[in-house]
């Protein structure tokens, strides 16, 4: 049959363009990372083509004996690897996770407590005209202005008073640790169930460098491919008692046939999750993003009114908090990507600019970790944006010199070396 370069030059030109952006550019986007060649050609399999309705050895297709083995292998790795009761493996995406864990808990009108959209919360989490805002009554926690932290005390008065059937706990955009034991205190006291959507720190998790969530909360959802490094999808981890449930929330209550074929790729991943390179891949990506905040907490960036939410962080990403410098979040992300370097800018709590402007900028590590990058390569990132930042015009000239700095970085780390595009693949 046709390779793709010959039967769709035109999509074969866009992958082969892309693939060339991400070996010449700097990823910064906290929820991206590069997946290995392994995960890829499992996604890429012929397992794509099959049909696998229900669970293993509860089929409702015929010919599933294979696949029964990937689905089985993707379940019992990552239930090892984050010590859960039980796994589902099947939700296409970390959204579609949630909505299932949400549709096997709850009711459509019961009340649910999650972090607020604009302090850092996912907008599965009660964003208005998301499923989440629209099917369940939302009432959502914040962080307190004075330190901009999660504020357990006000998520304690609001289970008080508005008695949630979940606590969500979790974010897209907050650079410390949740505490998951009060979480767990809180919804004990007031009959609600917990669920943790990990899928920022998943890989964290992994490599037992963040606390886990999972002998606190009733529900664990999470992403495979930010962290963790693997294909584009979602997973449910939960205690054993409610695997019926969510199993049956997931199919036939929210999905048809599984991605056996992402399911493959999740398994991998999950494999590569339990290695000693993937624990030391993970404490190069926290060493990278503490060396940024480092550095972007510097007086010559102070000056210019930038700062680092919370102070630092304790995570794989950083926070950049414009709010008192004349640069916008999407200035500073075209700043950034004018010289080769990919972040999103990010509304910041408290925001005195509107959401497609916004005050801030997340700038995460994962995927340059996955590069390879190590402390002197963290360094010489964070010198680079700390400078592209603090001028008041960055000038061609300078842009100039802060490009070269990123491909000289991008040059020394070559990323996927074996391709030119889909035509070798
Ligand atoms: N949960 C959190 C905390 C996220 O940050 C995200 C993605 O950004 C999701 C869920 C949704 O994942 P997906 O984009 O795979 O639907």
């Amino acid at each position: 049959s046709l390779p793709l370069a010959s039967l769709d030059p035109e999509i074969a030109a866009a992958v082969s363009e892309e693939l060339r952006r991400q070996q010449t550019t700097l990823e910064m986007i906290a929820s991206e990372n590069f997946a290995p060649e392994a995960v890829m050609q499992a996604q890429g399999s012929v397992l794509t083509n099959k049909y696998a309705e229900g669970y293993p050895g509860r089929r409702y297709y015929g010919g599933c004996e294979h696949v029964d083995v990937v689905e089985q292998l993707a379940i019992d790795r990552v239930k090892a690897l984050f010590g859960a009761e039980a796994a589902n493996v099947q939700p296409h995406s970390g959204a579609q996770a949630n909505a299932a864990a949400m549709f096997a808990l709850l009711d459509p009108g019961d009340t649910i407590l999650g972090l607020d959209l604009a302090h850092g919360g996912h907008l599965t989490h009660g964003m208005r005209i998301n499923y989440s805002g629209k099917l369940y009554n939302v009432v959502p926690y914040h962080v307190r202005q004075s330190d901009l932290r999660v504020d357990m005390d006000e998520v304690a008065e609001l289970a008080r008073e508005h008695r949630p059937k979940l606590i969500v706990a979790g974010w897209s955009a907050y650079p410390r640790q949740l505490d998951f034991a009060a979480f767990r205190r809180i919804a004990d006291e007031v009959g609600a169930y917990l669920m943790v959507d990990m899928a920022h720190f998943a890989g964290l998790v992994a490599a037992g460098l963040h606390p886990s969530p999972v002998p606190y909360a009733d529900v664990v959802t999470t992403t495979t491919h930010k962290t963790l490094g693997g294909p584009r999808g979602g997973v449910i981890l939960s205690r054993a008692g409610l695997a019926k449930k969510i199993n049956s929330a997931v199919f036939p209550g929210q999905q048809g046939g599984p991605l056996e074929h992402v399911i493959a790729a999740k398994a991998v991943s999950f494999k590569v999750a339990a290695s000693e390179e993937f624990k030391e891949r993970q404490q190069r990506t926290l060493d990278g993003a503490r060396i940024l905040a480092g550095r972007l907490l510097a007086d010559d960036v102070a000056e210019a009114g930038i700062t680092v939410l919370t102070g630092g962080t304790e995570v794989h990403l950083v926070l950049v908090d414009l709010r008192d410098s004349a640069l916008d979040g999407q200035q500073a992300e075209d700043r950034l990507h004018r010289i080769g370097i990919t972040v999103n800018r990010n509304a910041v709590p408290f925001d005195p600019r509107p959401p497609m402007v916004s005050s801030g900028l997340r700038i995460g590590t994962p995927a340059l970790a996955t590069r390879g990058f190590g402390t002197d390569e963290f360094r010489e990132v964070a010198d680079i944006i700390a400078c592209a930042l603090k001028e008041e015009d960055l000038t061609d000239e300078s842009a100039a010199l802060l490009r070269g700095r990123v491909t000289a970085l991008a040059e020394k780390f070559p990323l996927y070396a074996d391709q030119t595009g889909p035509a070798d693949q």
